[in-house]
């Protein structure tokens, strides 16, 4: 009897979410009649441990699944080491190690730990606390910031209301309750970004089946979908954001909520919103971002103008945007800066000249006021989904002053507008416009030139552009007007 009861208190508590599951070690039974009985016996286990959470984890090792350890980054490691000594456990997670898998170079490593937040900032005394809704800890080592998370629970298991909040349609307000490994993974979003890596032990703990989706190439969201979306229906943005830049298929089940419960980004504050536009719109993949965006109908939920304005099959507006985003990803590939106020800019262009063509139709307006005029109402519709701070919206503004103001070169005001500090975004801005098919009657060409030519050369330029016969020349036809007619 003393056998059994040995046998019963090896095995892990029961009723917890505990990851390792409770087996009977066939080693501490010596007759073939008492092996005879461990089937049983675990069945009996199992029942008592509840089964929704006995699954261990399938733990491989890092180094065969092909990860470079020497692309790990150091900080990160030293974290998990000073952790692991401190007596927590520890382990790098999320895109840092599901890009090394796939060969990709990672973003930024997370650490996540079974220490608290206070408990890590105990252990490296320069880290800071940061968020509410979502607490975690910022280890920074110079220019390199890790992001320490403590291991997550669900929200069944929150002791008060200073742990988990939930918004009348279900979004997590506060998501600090905090669990072990086991259900940390459960609560990650999809299972590819659900691989614990042990840097020390060089061993990879899988509680999701992430490695084998991984290696199908498909994102699959962990757990029921509609209910993981309705938590948070960020995760609709970051499922378009992962299978664009990994090349990953939608799992069915993972996309098929996707459009009906797009309505929900409509309850996620501005600023979120806008740091998710950023990121799907600055890593690198903007144009895959951009289709899925339109695919699965979340695009009228961030740029509602610019959705609508893709609605018709005026193949300017589809060219256009379609342009924005292929030359936004060019830049990042090579390095080249690109600035939030050029890419709103662009992609608010389409509802802000149509909405200046509606009102100069209806009245008498220059363009220049048609333009104030569209702009407040479209830059208002647009804060309403997303934030755009000032420090971008105040320069998206200049560039579309621009616009209307590079048609007219002449006295001095060419070298003028050179020398304006938004010209170059202006000008990048105007060249777009041409490529998606705008005829502006070679004004982008003129402007090239103008920028090549030395001081002379250019009011040389500028004189013939007022040449009587310049002036007389034939305008050449436009297309059905795209833009607002610069004032004459
Ligand atoms: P990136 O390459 O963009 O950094 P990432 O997967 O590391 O990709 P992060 O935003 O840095 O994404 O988040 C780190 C990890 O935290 C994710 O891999 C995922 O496991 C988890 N996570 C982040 N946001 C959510 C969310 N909204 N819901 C559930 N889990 C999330
Ligand atoms: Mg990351």
């Amino acid at each position: 009897m003393a056998k059994w009861l040995q046998l019963l208190q090896l095995s892990p508590p029961l009723n917890t979410r505990n990851a390792t599951k409770p087996v009977v070690d066939s080693r501490l039974l010596s007759t073939f009649q008492e092996r005879a009985l461990i089937p049983m016996l675990n069945r009996f286990l199992k029942f008592l441990s509840g089964t929704k959470s006995a699954k261990g984890p399938l733990i491989v090792d890092a180094r065969e699944q092909g990860i470079d350890f020497n692309r790990l980054s150091r900080n990160a490691i030293k974290v998990v080491e000073s952790l692991q000594k401190a007596g927590y456990a520890a382990y790098i997670v999320g895109g840092g190690v599901r890009d090394l898998l796939l060969k990709l170079k990672p973003k930024d490593f997370d650490v996540a730990t079974n220490a608290t937040p206070e408990q890590v900032k105990q252990v490296f005394r320069s880290a800071m606390i940061i968020g509410r809704r979502f607490r975690i800890v910022h280890v920074r080592f110079g220019r390199e910031i890790i992001e320490v998370t403590t291991f997550r629970a669900h929200h069944e298991e929150a002791s008060n209301a200073k742990e988990a909040k939930q918004s009348a349609q279900g979004v997590l307000l506060l998501d600090n309750v905090y669990g072990d490994i086991h259900s940390d993974a459960m609560r990650r979003d999809f299972s590819v970004n659900a691989l614990y890596l042990d840097p020390l032990s060089g061993q990879i703990h899988d509680f999701t089946n992430g490695l084998q989706d991984l290696q199908n190439r498909v994102l699959r969201i962990i757990g029921e979908p509609t209910a993981r979306y309705r938590e948070d229906p960020v995760r609709m943005l970051r499922a378009v954001r992962f299978a664009a830049k990994l090349g990953f298929g939608l799992e069915a089940k993972t996309e098929a909520p996707i459009r009906s419960l797009a309505n929900l980004l409509d309850h996620i504050p501005s600023a979120r919103l806008f740091e998710e536009v950023l990121k799907l719109m600055l890593g690198g993949s903007a144009t895959a971002c951009l289709q899925l965006l339109r695919d699965y109908e979340l695009l009228r939920h961030l740029f509602p103008g610019t959705a609508e304005s893709l609605q018709g099959d005026d193949s300017f507006n589809h060219k256009f945007v379609d342009l924005v985003a292929l030359n936004t990803d060019k830049r990042i590939r090579s390095d080249q800066r690109v600035t939030p106020a050029f890419i709103f800019g662009a992609f608010l262009w389409l509802p802000l000249v149509a909405s200046m063509r509606k009102l100069q139709a209806d009245s008498q307006v220059s363009s220049s006021d048609a333009m104030q005029r569209a702009s407040a109402h479209i830059v208002g519709q647009q804060l309403a989904r997303t934030a755009l701070p000032k420090r971008f919206l105040i320069p998206m503004r200049e560039i579309w002053a621009l616009q209307l103001r590079l048609p007219k070169r002449d006295g001095d005001k060419a070298a003028q507008l050179i020398e304006h500090p938004r010209f170059r975004a202006a000008y990048d801005f105007l060249l777009l416009r041409e490529d998606a098919g705008e005829d502006l009657a070679g004004l982008g060409n003129w402007w090239t030139q103008y920028q090549l030519q030395g001081e002379e050369e250019r009011i040389a330029m500028v004189a013939k552009l007022q040449a009587p016969s310049a002036k007389r020349k034939p305008r050449r036809r436009r297309p059905k007007a795209r833009s607002p007619a610069p004032d004459a």
